[in-house]
């Protein structure tokens, strides 16, 4: 914990977060409501968020072709804007205030988003634990990119006020160590043959020995001792950390990594270097995080780029080998510009309302946004040149005539059981790219095949809100990496004080427990573990997710005095089926390795009054990609392609 911790980290367990006695069938189940009632305030809630029951129905409805059969004739608001943007989400957000400062302050614009919040994957979960207030980060963790930030979402940063060289002074970064706590591993009996918890030695492709030799680690012997592992797959651990062997002696160091990046690290681990199948099961769930995939998935030279063991002898060159995925490329400018909010960059997302809508919410510096009030019932108004619409999907998006020369678009939303039109000079579509082809039927059919194409990457992101965190400093812990359990990361919440707000410090203070699940199937083509583990985040109700929570933190942390029924306060599982923007890989995109026109290329092609904006127009998982995709939609729609 002595440096900033990036989502890179994940992979190298020193992970970070996560919540009351919530008794099974106290899910959530949010009502479609107009966000100007009273006590209306979507942070507060519990039980499924991210996209939570309402959010998505319609648009299930557009894809399996139901919707317009069962829909009334929509109604025309009457309302005119100089700009609409679909969806809602830090590049959706970012569009707007890119078009108002080039439109300036009058430019009228309507966002709508099909959630009952704003800020799309950057989600704030809101607690109270007996008495204290405690934040939680529901999707987007933190500002961190592999790839350093370019001037324009360094600029949106630096314009709100966020001043990333110096947060670090917000983060108490030695608070666990400094209290014996560590990133521990958890071996479950389904998959391993026994529960075990242990201070985890394997971490990225060192272990945690420092100068010495593993031998005479406290901690590595206690492993190998207890963990429940066969004798031969203990050597084989031993022998991957000690071997300097070149497994493809004859290539160049071009050649071995243009073959590392044609095959899976498993694949590499079993069939190249020969150790048990058990190895596999260890490092299987370490790029989770990241991709979404195991090991089976993942190429062997992207596992080279994050420091996993088996390449020590292999000679290979440091720069970055053809077809690495952006993720894996070590960045050294880029590791340092990080930093994370206490709800995650839901602060971003925030700031930006703040800043297109003043009145809905309090205050004007990026310390105070994190305790500032939003005032919902303020996002719609009226008197404001901009609105935001939430539980708003958009349904059609049509220019009025020959696209190439038409002066305006259509833009209808379903709200409810009611459909809605407004007119807009300008559209930007800021929302999943696979729903565009449903939306807007007159884009080329290559533009459609090629937005479908980016269908994302399924997530859980689950906060549980716990009364102390006693049992976790009984047992040295201070993240868990959990290779064969549902939640396959989570960690104590990162100790981030900042403005008004205050992390819980001592272990008998509430705490949120982040907790990070990719349902992936090994074995399959990304793809298809994406829409298959999409389908089942669909279909696992909040019991069961629950039930899986309790059980799995019980298992490993009862011996420290842990009890689920007592100590957890609140749940709230974010689920994304639709979550990371994919990014390509050498395994499975054969263009990534080839070259060419990118899918994404083709998908962000502007379009009469059209452009299109989103992180999957930069195929890149990340905030800066999101912002930076905006600049550029804005930008085509002042030149139109028309
Ligand atoms: C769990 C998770 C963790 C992440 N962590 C990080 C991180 O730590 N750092 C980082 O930089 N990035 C992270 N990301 C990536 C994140 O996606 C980007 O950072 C960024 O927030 C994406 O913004 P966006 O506006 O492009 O998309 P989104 O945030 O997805 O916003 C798009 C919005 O459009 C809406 N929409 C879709 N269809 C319609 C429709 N028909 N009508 C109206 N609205 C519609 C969607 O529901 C959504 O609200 C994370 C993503 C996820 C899922």
């Amino acid at each position: 914990m002595g440096r900033t911790i990036t989502r890179r980290d994940f992979l190298n367990g020193v992970a970070l977060t996560v919540g009351a006695a919530m008794v099974p069938g106290h899910a959530f189940a949010f009502e479609a409501q107009s966000h100007d009632s009273s006590g209306y305030y979507p942070p507060a809630l519990t039980g499924l968020r991210g996209s939570h029951v309402g959010a998505f129905e319609t648009a299930h409805k557009l894809r399996d072709g139901s919707f317009w059969n069962e829909a009334g004739k929509p109604t025309d608001t009457g309302e005119s804007y100089d700009l609409v943007v679909v969806g809602g989400g830090i590049s959706g957000l970012s569009a707007a205030h890119f078009f108002r400062k080039a439109a300036g302050p009058k430019a009228k614009i309507l966002i709508l988003d099909n959630h009952d919040d704003f800020g799309g994957h950057a989600k704030r979960n809101e607690f109270q634990i007996e008495g204290k207030f405690r934040l939680g980060y529901g999707g987007t963790f933190s500002i961190e990119s592999p790839r350093p930030y370019s001037a324009v979402a360094k600029g949106v940063v630096e314009e709100l006020g966020i001043d990333v060289p110096s947060y670090s002074k917000y983060v108490d970064k030695d608070l666990y160590r400094s209290q014996g706590l560590v990133p521990n591993i958890f071996f479950d009996k389904e998959t391993f043959g026994a529960d075990k918890l242990l201070a985890n030695p394997l971490r990225g492709g060192l272990t945690d020995t420092g100068d010495k030799p593993r031998s005479e680690n406290l901690m590595w012997r206690r492993f190998m001792a207890e963990a429940p592992l066969s004798y031969q797959a203990k050597k084989d651990l031993e022998r991957l950390f000690s071997e300097k062997k070149d497994y493809f002696p004859d290539l160049t160091s071009d050649k071995k990594k243009a073959r590392l990046a044609r095959i899976s690290y498993a694949k590499f681990l079993t069939e190249v270097i020969g150790v048990s199948e058990e190895i596999v099961k260890i490092y299987q769930a370490m790029p989770d995080p990241l991709f979404g995939l195991g090991i089976d998935a993942v190429a062997a030279q992207d596992a080279w780029g994050f420091d996993l063991p088996g390449f020590a002898g292999m000679n290979l060159d440091p720069t970055p080998g053809k077809g690495m995925n952006y993720d894996a490329i070590p960045n050294a400018e880029a590791e340092k510009y990080f930093f994370h909010f206490p709800d995650g960059n839901a602060s971003i997302a925030r700031m930006l309302v703040r800043k297109l809508v003043p009145d809905a919410i309090s205050g004007s510096s990026a310390t105070d946004i994190v305790n500032a009030h939003a005032d919902y019932a303020k996002l719609d108004q009226a008197s404001s040149p901009v609105r935001i619409r939430l539980n708003s999907t958009v349904v059609q998006v049509k220019h009025k005539g020959d696209p190439t020369t038409a002066k305006e678009l259509e833009v209808s939303y379903a709200c409810g059981d009611k459909v809605f039109n407004v007119r807009a000079a300008n559209c930007i579509l800021a929302c999943w790219h696979v729903v565009i082809p449903y939306i807007c039927d007159e884009l080329p059919d290559k533009q459609k095949d090629a937005l479908a194409s980016a269908a994302k990457v399924p997530l859980l992101y689950t906060n549980v809100a716990i009364r102390n965190w006693t049992s976790f400093q009984k047992l040295g812990v201070s993240s868990v990496y959990a290779p064969g359990s549902y939640h396959t990361q989570w960690s104590l919440d990162i100790p981030v004080s900042i403005g008004d707000y205050q992390c819980a410090r001592k272990p008998d203070e509430p705490i949120i427990v982040h907790m990070m699940k990719t349902p992936n199937k090994p074995g399959l083509p990304a793809r298809d573990q994406h829409r298959i583990g999409r389908q089942e985040l669909f279909m696992t109700s909040f019991e069961t997710m629950e039930r899986n929570i309790r059980d799995q933190l019980a298992r490993a942390l009862s011996a420290g005095g842990f009890d689920p029924a007592r100590d957890i306060a609140a749940v709230t599982v974010n689920r994304w089926p639709h979550g990371y923007a994919y990014e390509y890989s050498s395994l499975w995109d054969k263009f990534w390795l080839e070259g060419g026109e990118l899918p994404c290329e083709v998908a962000r092609k502007p379009f009469g009054r059209l452009a299109i904006a989103n992180a999957d127009a930069g195929a890149y998982a990340y905030t800066d990609c999101a912002i930076d995709q905006a600049w550029r939609a804005v930008g085509e729609l002042r030149k139109p392609a028309s």
